[in-house]
C-alpha cells in the first residue's frame, strides 16, 4: 500500500495539492477568508439565491412547517409533503410527468445512472462529462465508451456501431447542457435526432443550466423546446437555486423504477424537509418575473467580462498547473476570488482559472475584475 504522506508529496510537486481554505463568515458574492475581503467569483450562485431574502424566509418557513431533519429514507417513515409539493413543481415546471429527489447531484448521478443500465447495457459519456457521470457510469457495468466532447460524427458513429450488434440493448447516452468547467453548450437538438434514430435514452445533466437558460429559467432543454423529448433530465438545488440537493425528472414509470433501485435514494436519509420546502420557494422564484429579471441581469454581466458566452462559466485556459496557481494568487490579492482548476477536473496541461458570474455582483466589481484581467 502506497503511503499518503508520500503520495501528497507527489501531488505537491506536480502543483496538484488541494488544501480547505477557511472562510470567516458567511459565503456570499462578497466573502471574508484569511482575514481578506474578496469578491466572490468563484461559486455557481448565479443568481444570487444563496443570499435572498426570499429563499431565506422560505427556509425559515419549512423549519417551522415541516422540521429540520427528516430521520430516516422516505421509504421507511414515510414521505413529507415537503418532498412530494417539490417533486409535483419541478415535474410541471419541466414539462415531464414526474420527479425524484436526491440528497445531492453526486448522490442522485451514482443512484440513477446504475439504476437505468447494467452489464449488457451500453453508456456513450461525452469526456468532459462531470465526476458524478463519470463514477456512475462506471458504476453501473455497462460497457461504457467516451466521445470526444460534443463530437456528434463520433456519437453517430459508436451509435451505429453498438446497434449493428445488438439490435435490442438498451443506450444511454450520458452529457450536460452547459459544461461546468468550459461553460460551453452540448448540441442538444442534434443529440435528441441521434437518440431517436438509434433507439438511445438520453440522459441530460442541466447543473449549470437551471435558473440560467430557457424563457422560465428551466435549462438549455426549456430553451430549445424540446423538454419533453429528454428521457431522463438531472439537475441540482445547489447552484443557482442556492440551496443544495438534487432532483431527476423523467416519465411517472421511471420514478416508479428509481424508487426501487436507485440505492442512493433508496438507503440514504432524505434531504431536510425544510431544504425541500425552500427549494419549492427557490424554484418559483426562477420562474417567476423577478427571476427573468435577474436573468436579465445575469446576461448583462457575462457581457461585461466575455462578449461572445451565453453562460456565467468563463474559463481563461493558461495550460500549468503552477501558473494557473499564481495567476489566480495574484488576482487574490487583487481582493478576487477567482479559483485555479487542475487536473483531474480539467485534462491535464489545460489548468485554467474559471470565472462564474452571479447576477448579485454590482458593477463596480465587474468593472474592477476586467481591469484586474
Ligand atoms: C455540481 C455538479 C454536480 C453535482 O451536484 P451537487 O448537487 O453539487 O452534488 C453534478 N453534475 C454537474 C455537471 C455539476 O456541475
Amino acid at each position: 500500500m502506497h503511503e499518503p504522506e508520500h503520495e501528497l508529496e507527489v501531488l505537491r510537486e506536480a502543483g496538484l495539492f488541494r488544501n480547505l481554505r477557511p472562510l470567516d463568515g458567511p459565503t456570499g458574492v462578497r466573502l471574508h477568508r484569511e482575514g481578506r475581503s474578496l469578491w466572490n467569483f468563484a461559486s455557481n450562485d448565479y443568481l444570487g439565491l444563496a443570499e435572498h431574502p426570499a429563499i431565506r424566509a422560505a427556509f425559515h418557513e419549512g423549519l417551522e412547517r415541516w422540521g429540520h431533519g427528516a430521520a430516516a429514507s422516505r421509504l421507511i417513515t414515510g414521505s413529507l409533503p415537503s418532498h412530494s409539493i417539490l417533486e409535483e413543481s419541478l415535474a410541471l415546471a419541466k414539462g415531464q410527468g414526474a420527479a425524484l429527489s436526491f440528497s445531492s447531484g453526486f448522490a442522485a448521478a451514482v443512484g440513477i445512472i446504475p439504476a437505468l443500465v447494467g452489464k449488457n447495457d451500453h453508456v456513450l459519456l461525452d469526456k468532459l462529462a462531470h465526476a458524478s457521470l463519470i463514477d456512475g457510469a462506471r458504476l453501473s457495468g455497462a460497457t461504457l465508451r467516451v466521445f470526444p466532447h460534443n463530437d456528434l460524427e463520433k456519437l453517430a458513429r459508436l451509435l451505429s456501431g453498438i446497434r449493428s450488434k445488438d439490435p435490442h440493448g438498451r443506450i444511454l447516452i450520458v452529457t450536460e447542457s452547459v459544461f461546468s468547467m468550459d461553460g460551453d453548450l452540448c448540441p442538444l437538438a442534434e443529440i435528441l435526432e441521434l437518440k431517436d434514430h438509434w433507439g438511445a435514452h438520453l440522459f441530460l445533466d442541466e447543473a449549470h443550466g437551471l435558473g440560467v437558460l430557457g424563457p422560465r429559467g428551466m435549462g438549455w432543454a426549456e430553451e430549445l423546446g424540446v423538454q419533453d423529448r429528454v428521457d431522463f433530465q438531472m439537475g441540482t438545488l445547489g447552484k443557482s437555486a442556492g440551496l443544495a440537493g438534487a432532483y431527476l425528472v423523467c416519465r411517472p414509470i421511471w420514478r416508479d423504477w428509481l424508487i426501487n433501485r436507485a440505492r442512493s435514494f433508496i438507503y440514504s436519509t432524505a434531504p431536510p424537509p425544510a431544504l425541500a420546502h425552500a427549494a419549492t420557494a427557490a424554484l418559483e422564484l426562477i420562474r417567476s418575473a423577478e427571476g427573468a429579471q435577474l436573468r436579465q441581469r445575469l446576461q448583462d454581466n457575462i457581457r461585461r467580462i466575455s462578449p461572445t458566452s451565453r453562460t456565467p462559466i468563463l474559463p481563461r485556459i493558461i495550460g500549468e498547473n503552477a501558473a494557473a496557481l499564481a495567476t489566480s494568487a495574484a488576482l487574490e490579492d487583487a481582493g478576487f476570488l477567482v479559483p485555479a482548476i487542475r487536473y483531474p477536473t480539467v485534462p491535464r496541461g489545460t489548468a485554467r482559472l474559471r470565472i462564474s458570474l452571479s447576477a448579485a455582483h454590482p458593477a463596480e466589481a465587474l468593472e474592477a475584475l476586467a481591469a484586474a484581467l
